[in-house]
């Protein structure tokens, strides 16, 4: 059998991580299997998981009701093609994520990633002013500190900083940015806010097929959480100048801010809605894209006809099954109250680190916890910081934070907490 040793040689010289350059000079752990909240390394260690995988599994690693749906559907097919065919889990996935979602809407596009969802809003944008007869609405109004993915359309609205737009400046699609919400959460609203956004619908609404943004919370691109009177505005200022809206809610979705969907806290329906990330409870890749039926009905209309997208895996019967299981689940229990608990906790445990001399900023909303520093941390030093303290966290840049899965128990989120307030103690 390999050694550990052997593994970990190979992957550095071979294998590409998220992120990351070859060979990869980074640290990484080999895992050995996963359970809970937990995260067993092949060297025995054991880690709590304070970021659920990249935010996915929110009811942890093996829940047996999702296990056991997968294994259901195992035996019945893993896998056929969604092309002319289709399926229970599709179907009855649809309906869920159209019960669970703002009435008007009504019509579900399924994919393998978030980055693809938001390609398919964009897309599906661009083509519905087509249909319409306005073909020069190609170009998107987003707000600066944004991120929704790494291929090319979703990284033309990604901030233009963080995405290092320079790289890749002669084959992105130009597209507009507002300045970044300065209005926080829980402040005072301030119409000023707002202005930038407005500015440019003004200007270019006739070149804008539509705007994109994460309600709320703007997640990768800076853990930054701003009023739902901006979102309620910027909706109203689409509708207006004739522009569609598009909410990346792949971050956001299935109760991680308080609310089922972050849009709630505004009470806006978009055109689109992206979801992702914890719709399988992170057991597979699985990502949707909603839409009305006043945008779909524009394509048989259209000349267009259809809408040319359609991934190989698309609605993956396995994926579809466990995501309908862990929706039900979240359904099943008192999930509002739980983040609740979740953000009080937090709240409390967190605001120590406000005087320590490092820190900028300490904010919390919903199962989400941000320690800000002043200056960018040197995430390679840190993360195996946070290993020697049993828990899994993936700081990054100036960014400590927290979004841990939803069944956490208490002491195991002050193990969390209090890793944070050690290790930032110490920087
Ligand atoms: C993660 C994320 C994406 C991209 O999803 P992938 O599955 O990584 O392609 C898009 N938008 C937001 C808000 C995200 O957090």
């Amino acid at each position: 059998m390999q050694s550990l040793q052997q593994l970990l040689d190979l992957d550095r010289l071979h294998v590409w991580h998220p992120y990351a350059a070859m060979p990869n000079l980074l640290p990484v752990f080999p895992v050995e299997s996963a359970q809970g909240v937990r995260i067993q390394l092949m060297d025995g260690r054991s880690l709590i998981d304070g970021v659920s995988s990249w935010w996915t599994c929110i009811h942890g690693y093996n829940h047996p009701r999702l296990t056991q749906a997968a294994h259901a559907q195992i035996d019945r097919m893993s896998h056929v093609m969604f092309g002319g065919l289709t399926h229970q889990p599709a179907v009855d996935l649809t309906a869920k994520l159209i019960a669970m979602t703002p009435t008007e809407l009504q019509h579900v596009f399924f994919c393998d990633s978030g980055s693809v969802a938001v390609e398919v809003a964009m897309k599906m944008a661009i083509q519905y002013w087509y249909n319409r007869g306005l073909p020069q609405k190609q170009h998107f109004l987003t707000i600066r500190n944004g991120y929704h993915g790494d291929t090319f359309a979703a990284m033309s609205v990604c901030d233009p900083v963080n995405g290092m737009h320079h790289l890749f400046r002669n084959i992105l699609s130009q597209q507009y940015f507002a300045e970044a919400p300065q209005v926080t959460f829980d402040r005072d609203w301030q119409e000023r806010d707002i202005d930038s956004f407005a500015a440019l619908l003004v200007a270019h609404h006739d070149r804008i097929a539509a705007a994109i943004f994460e309600p709320v919370v703007q997640n990768a691109g800076g853990m930054r959480f701003y009023h739902p009177e901006y979102v309620r505005q910027a909706k109203a200022l689409c509708e207006q100048y004739n522009v569609l809206l598009i909410l990346d809610e792949i971050a956001t979705g299935f109760g991680r801010t308080g609310k089922l969907f972050a849009c709630e806290h505004a009470a806006v329906c978009p055109d689109f809605l992206c979801v992702g990330k914890a719709l399988s409870g992170g057991f597979m890749s699985l990502a949707a894209t909603l839409t009305t039926r006043e945008v779909s009905e524009s394509f048989a209309a259209g000349k267009a006809g259809v809408f040319m997208h359609g991934p190989t895996f698309m609605a993956n019967p396995l994926a579809c099954a466990v995501s309908l299981e862990n929706l039900a689940l979240l359904e099943s229990y008192d999930w509002q109250s739980t983040i609740r608990a979740i953000e009080t906790q937090l709240k409390t445990e967190l605001e120590p680190c406000r005087s320590l001399a490092a820190v900028k900023d300490v904010r919390v909303l919903g199962a989400i916890g941000v320690v800000e520093l002043h200056d960018p941390a040197n995430m390679q030093a840190i993360q195996p910081r946070f290993v020697e303290e049993g828990v899994w966290l993936r700081p990054f840049g100036r960014l400590i934070y927290t979004m841990p899965p939803y069944i956490i128990q208490p002491s195991e989120l002050t193990a969390i907490t209090s890793a944070i307030y050690k290790i930032v103690a110490r920087i």
